[in-house]
């Protein structure tokens, strides 16, 4: 998709869960909308560190790090819903419900 839209000179917007509070994932300019929700698979997990795709979950990747005895100290109300490395970081977020 972005081969077509970058050749076309078509703006894309990135989406992740599409909770972000100020309508960051609506393509305010056209063109095409990425969703990556379901690029959601969690690679690898070490002490202090986690490797996954942009759409995982936090509350997945929370529960991964449990498994390991760790835990993600990230709790904001979507939570069950947002993606942690797409949505959450990119988008700015960072709170605490
Ligand atoms: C009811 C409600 C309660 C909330 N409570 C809290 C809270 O308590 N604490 C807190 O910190 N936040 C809170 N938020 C904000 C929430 O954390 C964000 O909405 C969430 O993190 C966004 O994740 P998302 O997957 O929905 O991203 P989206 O809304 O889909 O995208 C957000 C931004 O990230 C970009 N993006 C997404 N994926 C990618 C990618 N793979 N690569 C590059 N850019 C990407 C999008 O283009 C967009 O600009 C709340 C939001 C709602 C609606």
């Amino acid at each position: 998709m972005l081969k077509a839209c970058y050749e076309h000179d078509v703006p894309v917007t990135v989406r992740g869960a599409g909770t972000g509070n100020y309508g960051q994932a609506m393509p305010l300019a056209g063109g095409g909308v990425l969703n990556l929700a379901e690029m959601n698979r969690i690679k690898d997990i070490g002490p202090g560190r986690i490797v996954c795709e942009s759409g995982a979950l936090l509350s997945a990747i929370h529960d991964a790090a449990s498994e390991t005895g760790q835990e993600l100290r990230l709790h904001p109300s979507t939570y069950s819903t947002a993606t942690a490395v797409g949505g959450f970081v990119t988008g700015g977020s960072g709170g605490i419900g």
